[in-house]
């Protein structure tokens, strides 16, 4: 007996540079890519033919030393929410906390 997998085809693109993609996976997922217009960094994209929206919330508060997402103006990125017809989606970019050996002294 052979195993056969019929991979589907899922067509994306992304709302904020209109780049397209092509996946072939059979589970429910969404596809990302390398924004140019974001500092190449991760954004969802969506089903080719959806109509959407990508909002960029930008982080309002300081963020000290931690290490985050920032887009081509050096704005920091809190998250991004694709807005559809029939609903939203939102991704968030946490900020990595840094710390050193002084950090240890008590
Ligand atoms: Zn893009």
């Amino acid at each position: 007996m052979s195993n056969i997998h019929m991979n589907k085809e899922h067509h994306w693109y992304c709302p904020k540079c209109k780049g397209t993609s092509v996946s072939f996976e059979l589970e429910p997922h969404t596809r990302f890519h390398d924004c140019p217009t974001l500092m190449l960094n991760s954004v969802p994209m969506v089903p080719l033919g959806t109509k959407a929206n990508l909002i960029v919330n930008y982080r309002q508060d300081y963020l000290g030393k931690d290490l985050a997402v920032t887009d081509d103006h050096g704005r920091v990125v809190m998250s991004i929410t694709i807005e559809r017809e029939n609903g939203f989606d939102c991704t968030v970019y946490c900020p990595t906390a840094v710390m050193d050996s002084k950090s240890f002294n008590a």
